[in-house]
């Protein structure tokens, strides 16, 4: 990170997952200047984790502004089947279906949001292209934060670059 303004960031996010960058919208959206750091690079996702995103969790997500975008950006087709089936076995007998459990068509009398069944590859593009969007979130790619001392003005971080050298960078509490 080329900074000399060690005022320039109130919090650094160590971690660009879901819950970093939840973290990051929540306080971005505050205008709180928020730094997000991730060994991975700017497009690289994991994938084969999480594969629903529940209806409460939808519901941040259309807090944000995101949950059209989040399926838009699930891969899955969507004449792929999205019912909820209750079944004796899986070729025994069906207790109870709810059709389009996990297909939004109109908002449920229960929540504001319905889950969305997107692979996890997704959801983190949802979320990195939002944060990438709020003008107090900054997130730095290729980045690992190694260790970090606080004392009673802020925090020092050490974070490893892409070419592997080590420096150090200050939060300032209150900053
Ligand atoms: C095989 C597998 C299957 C799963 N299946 C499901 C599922 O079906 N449904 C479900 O709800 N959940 C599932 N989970 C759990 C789900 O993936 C996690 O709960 C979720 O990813 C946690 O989010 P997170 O942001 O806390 O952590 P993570 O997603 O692990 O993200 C942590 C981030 O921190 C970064 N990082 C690590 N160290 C540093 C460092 N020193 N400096 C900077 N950045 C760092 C990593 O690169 C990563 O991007 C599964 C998990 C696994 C492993």
């Amino acid at each position: 990170m080329n900074t000399s303004d060690e005022n320039e960031f109130q919090v650094v996010v160590a971690g660009a997952g879901p819950v970093g960058m939840a973290v990051a919208i929540e306080l971005g959206l505050r205008g709180i200047r928020t730094l997000v750091c991730d060994p991975r690079g700017p497009v690289e996702y994991n994938v084969a984790r999480i594969n629903l995103t529940n209806a409460r969790s939808m519901e941040h997500f259309r807090r944000w502004g995101i949950a059209d975008k989040l399926r838009e950006n699930d891969p899955i087709p969507s004449d792929v089947v999205r019912d909820l089936t209750y079944v004796t076995r899986a070729n025994g007998r069906i207790i109870l279906n709810v059709e389009g459990a996990y297909e939004w068509r109109e908002q449920p009398s229960f929540a504001a949001e319905v889950p969305e069944w997107a692979p996890h590859h997704a959801i983190e593009k949802t979320l990195r292209e939002k944060i990438l969007s709020i003008p107090a979130v900054t997130f730095m790619p290729f980045t690992t934060i190694k260790d970090f001392t606080q004392d009673s003005e802020g925090v020092t971080l050490t974070y490893e670059d892409q070419s592997g050298d080590c420096q150090d960078f200050r939060v300032w509490a209150g900053g």
